[in-house]
């Protein structure tokens, strides 16, 4: 934790200041409004910088900043104004800039001081300057903003220095010296991969304009005219750390995003152009394998056609589109993702392409699947076809299809259990089960246990025929499996009874909803035993 002292007689401002570190806890304040607090407090801790009024009514000449700078404290200074002579009159050893407190602005700008100090704190620097006298009051200047200097006095030699101080973040170089100007110098460090980022602020002497743009046109950061001005070459110097600061957090922000987002880019024709590392880690494949190709590759069999044509139809409308997807990772298994598709528009507002953002939801979808899930059958249970069978039942009825509930029973399986015993019923369950879904096996049909040895399907076909032929089949499955059971008379084997519901577009009423559909079957059902098992009843309804 960085300790900071806060210096001013003047609650309101205290005040303002102590409010800009709340809740940062990597600082630490602490307060004086008079000389004496302000002795006491820099005797006692280690201030990592200071904020601080010059005049105290216990300290009128100044005496604060050079307690400060004896002490070594890094000091933002807070003035009423500015003014020249108090300007040239202060010792500008340690002050790392003056700000007018009577300005919002101002206060805001100490917090921002602040966190660049910190930023730039042990940062390694170099001055190229062939001038003794120059080199070391530079390098004084740059030890206020507890920068770690190195000097050397002409191109070659720096080029030696960074070799051993390859963290070297800024250049300060002369352009005039001997041996390697500063122009020389530059462009060596702009040829090479490992210096290219180095930020180079260049120092010269001519007033001839054309060097400057030559130097800036090579990748110098800014330029400064000798003599120098320190207040020029303080203000150019923040403004190069910040732009580094502000570079650094975005390439950050971007790794982070970029390992942890699954995200991707497509062309108006939904080729993908980028994709995330958390995109790849998440379907198996490399980036090679996912961009020039679309995200076809990764669809899974279980997600209906029908919701790729929707969110076509909504991102190629210039709207987003929102919604859970099954994915088919490269292993072949799967994983759910939230997805958020957005298209992307030029400034005519025309789609230049789609932009997606996913979160991972397969433990939430696993969690989702279990509940709707029989344990014991891995069948949909009766929560599930509760949940489904009225939306399933109007998609058919649209799509212009005969649709059909059926409702089977196991005959006489109480009996079953007596015999047998429990486990063996269960195990009848599971042959039952697995019976019916090898019957009713396209993606559209679903199968559910909707209690104790009851199963309930749902299925949809182009005509009546096909449901009576289809749910005699089932019918028929289930005796195949000959499982014997001596007292279900006289098939002496496993066998169940069936009623099946058709309704048709024709004689579909919307008041044909899941309980009267249900009624309709069960009855059908009754019948059905009552007529001597192993049957299936039909009616239109
Ligand atoms: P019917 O032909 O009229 O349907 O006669 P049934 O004996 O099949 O009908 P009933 O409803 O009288 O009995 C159903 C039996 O199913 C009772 C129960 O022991 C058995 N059962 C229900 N759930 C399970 C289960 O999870 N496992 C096993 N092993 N048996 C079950
Ligand atoms: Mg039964
Ligand atoms: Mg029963």
């Amino acid at each position: 934790m960085k300790k900071i002292l806060i210096i001013d007689n003047s609650l309101v401002i205290l005040n303002l200041l102590k409010d800009l570190f709340d809740n940062r806890i990597e600082y630490k304040i602490y307060i004086a409004k008079s000389l004496k607090e302000a002795l006491s407090l820099v005797n006692e801790h280690k201030f990592f910088a200071s904020i601080s009024n010059i005049v105290l009514t216990d300290a009128l000449n100044g005496e604060l900043l050079e307690i400060l700078e004896h002490k070594k404290i890094p000091t933002i200074v807070l003035s009423a104004k500015i003014d020249q002579n108090l300007i040239s009159t202060m010792n500008n050893g340690k002050i790392v800039d003056y700000i007018l407190k009577d300005s919002m602005h101002g206060i805001n700008m100490v917090y921002q001081l602040i966190e660049l100090l910190a930023y730039i704190e042990g940062m390694e620097v170099l001055i190229v300057e062939d001038s003794p006298f120059l080199a070391s009051k530079l390098k004084n200047l740059l030890e206020c903003f507890l920068l770690d200097v190195h000097i050397s006095s002409n191109g070659e030699k720096a080029l030696e220095v960074l070799e051993k101080s390859p963290n070297t973040k800024l250049i300060i170089t002369d352009y005039n010296m001997p041996v390697m100007d500063g122009f020389e110098l530059l462009k060596v460090l702009k040829k090479n991969e490992s210096y290219m980022d180095i930020a180079v602020l260049v120092l010269g002497s001519e007033i001839d304009q054309n060097i400057r743009v030559n130097f800036l046109k090579h990748g110098a950061a800014d330029f400064i005219s000798k003599p120098i001005l320190e207040e020029e070459f303080k203000s150019k110097l923040m403004n190069i750390f910040t732009t580094m600061k502000h570079i650094e957090e975005l390439e950050s922000f971007n790794s982070l995003m970029e390992e942890n987002i699954i995200t991707s880019s497509t062309d108006v024709n939904g080729i993908i152009t980028y994709v995330s590392s958390a995109f790849t880690e998440i379907s198996g494949y490399s980036k090679e394998e996912l961009i020039g190709h679309s995200h076809r590759i990764i669809r899974h069999p279980d997600m209906p056609v029908s919701i790729y044509k929707e969110l076509w139809t909504t991102i190629k409308n210039g709207e987003r589109w929102k919604g859970e997807i099954k994915n088919l990772r490269k292993d072949g298994s799967y994983y759910w993702v939230s997805s958020l598709i957005e298209p992307k528009f030029d400034r005519h507002n025309n789609i230049t392409g789609y932009i997606s953002i996913r979160q991972d939801i397969t433990d939430k979808k696993r969690i989702y699947e279990l509940s709707i899930k029989d344990a014991l059958t891995s069948l949909y249970n009766r929560r599930y076809f509760n949940e489904t069978a009225d939306s399933v039942i109007t998609t058919t009825i649209r799509d212009d299809k005969v649709f059909a509930f059926l409702l089977l029973d196991i005959d006489n399986f109480k009996k079953y259990n007596d015999t047998y015993g429990h486990q063996e019923g269960d195990n009848v369950l599971i042959q039952v089960s697995k019976s019916l879904l090898n019957t009713f096996k396209r993606s559209e049909d679903n199968v559910f246990r909707l209690g104790g040895e009851e199963f309930g399907v749902l299925i949809s076909a182009k005509t009546r025929e096909d449901i009576i032929s289809i749910s005699d089949l089932a019918r028929q499955d289930i005796e195949d499996l000959n499982i014997e059971h001596k007292l279900n008379l006289p098939y002496e084997k496993i066998t169940a009874s069936f009623g099946v519901s058709i309704i048709t577009v024709d004689n579909y009423k919307k008041s044909h909803k899941l309980d009267y559909i249900y009624k309709k079957s069960d009855d059908l059902l009754y019948e059905a035993k009552d007529s001597g098992r192993n049957i299936v009843k039909y009616t239109n309804i």
